[in-house]
């Protein structure tokens, strides 16, 4: 019995989910989801995502993942694995040092996309392990956007007024080198208890007109679970617009069935934000799970992070904006990368980005204008910091066009009229 529930996994899975409080480390786990059971791809994964051990102790079954990572059993999760698959040499220590430190965790259809003939792939820069995460520059911290200094309970990121972060799960379908929350992600899935209660706060706090479901990848959820907050969600009155963050639709675009789309739905607003850095990621498998979201109804905006050797050449950052709004999906955020510890190989200096930008108003369509973020240390809040095309002169402005070209704007100052 116990084995063929890891065999019939959906079953496995929505039956977790479903079913009233999964099992906790104090009661004994069936053998098909022991942590130790290496056939678990589930297990597996978690063994790679939660380093200290004390932490199994506070997930509940790992049969909680769902579908779509369970069945990849090709999903690599170490160097040893990467190497197997030819996608890198043999590792150098301080390659294993930082795989150590932040595991591998990489779907399929994103190891397709690397060709480990070039060193410098932006999309194995992006997943796979670099000795540059050994260094940490003194202005690296754990948390860099200071979710904990707004977090009123577990899962909950309440930072702004009109809107809260709820992080179902701490997981992902792709571990990015240069993840904000690397060293965050201490809940592997947000217990029954724990989601109680931050519904219960969302229901308390009527300011809140927006729940952006985040993580890790909420999407790697179960579909009976998505539903379930889906519904939750939406019985709140004051709630009105859903979010979620997402990298599914590229790292698992099979994922997006049509079953998902249904928990997603719902007759109050839902946005999907994909996170998204290389125009490559866009796969017509990539843009069809999209474009199943999008004739659901379901807005899709981007999200991506301005990272150096993966998208921070002009005629890189204008063809992803391109692939986006050829897509359907509207380019929103850019973001500035966040002061992670072992990232700043990947920051790109702020002034190299707002000429990035610049270049971009000037060549691109209006539908690809990203909007410059920097998310502030402390839990400052976001800030957009582009490029800056007016400026005081006297009683007017100097103003740029997008040709680079300046002009006086507004100094003829007022005059009477008649
Ligand atoms: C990023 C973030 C948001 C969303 O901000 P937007 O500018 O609306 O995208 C909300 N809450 C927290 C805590 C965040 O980090």
């Amino acid at each position: 019995m116990a084995a063929r529930r890891c065999a019939s996994l959906p079953w496995c899975c929505c039956l977790a989910w479903c079913s009233p409080p999964a099992r906790r480390s104090s009661s004994p786990r069936p053998s098909c989801c022991s942590w130790a059971n290496t056939g678990c791809a589930a297990g597996a994964l978690v063994r790679t995502r939660t380093r200290a051990k004390e932490r199994l102790g506070r997930l509940a079954s790992p049969a909680f993942f769902f579908s779509s990572l369970m069945k990849h059993e090709q999903t690599m999760r170490s160097l040893d694995d990467l190497e197997q698959a030819g996608l890198i040499p043999p590792p150098s220590p301080e390659q294993r040092a930082a795989a150590d430190a932040f595991g591998v965790l990489l779907p399929p259809a994103l190891a397709r996309l690397i060709d480990p003939s070039d060193p410098s792939d932006p999309i194995a820069a992006q997943v796979i392990p670099s000795a540059h995460e050994r260094t940490v520059t003194p202005d690296e911290i754990s948390d860099p956007i200071g979710d904990a200094a707004h977090s009123p309970l577990p899962g909950l990121v309440h930072r702004y007024p009109d809107r809260v972060l709820l992080k179902l799960t701490g997981l992902c379908a792709v571990n990015c080198r240069f993840c904000f929350r690397r060293d965050l992600l201490t809940q592997d899935v947000l217990r029954d208890a724990d989601l109680e209660a931050a519904l219960a706060y969302i229901g308390a706090h009527p300011e809140v007109w927006e729940v952006i479901l985040s993580g890790g990848d909420p999407l790697i959820l179960s579909d009976a679970r998505l539903n379930r907050v889906v519904r939750r969600l939406e019985a709140i009155e004051t709630v009105s617009v859903i979010r979620v963050h997402t990298r599914l639709p590229v790292a698992n675009p099979e994922r997006v069935t049509p079953a998902l789309v249904g928990a997603l739905k719902s007759p109050k607003a839902v946005y999907v934000m994909l996170h998204c850095n290389h125009p490559r990621e866009l796969t017509p498998e990539a843009r069809a799970a999209c474009a199943r979201l999008i004739d659901a109804g379901l807005p899709v905006l981007s999200q991506s992070v301005l990272l150096r050797g993966v998208n921070d050449r002009p005629e890189v950052l204008e063809a992803l904006m391109r692939a986006f709004v050829a897509t359907r999906i509207t380019p929103h955020y850019l973001h500035h990368g966040d002061m992670a510890r072992g990232t700043s190989h990947f920051r790109v200096p702020l002034e190299t980005a707002q000429a990035l930008l610049r270049g971009l108003r000037g060549r691109l369509s209006g539908l690809g204008q990203p909007t410059y973020i920097l998310d502030l240390p402390e839990g400052h809040g976001k800030v957009p910091v582009g490029p800056v095309f007016a400026t005081r002169d006297g009683a007017g402005w100097r103003v740029e066009d997008p040709q680079g070209e300046v002009h006086a704007y507004g100094n003829a100052g007022s005059r009477a009229i008649g």
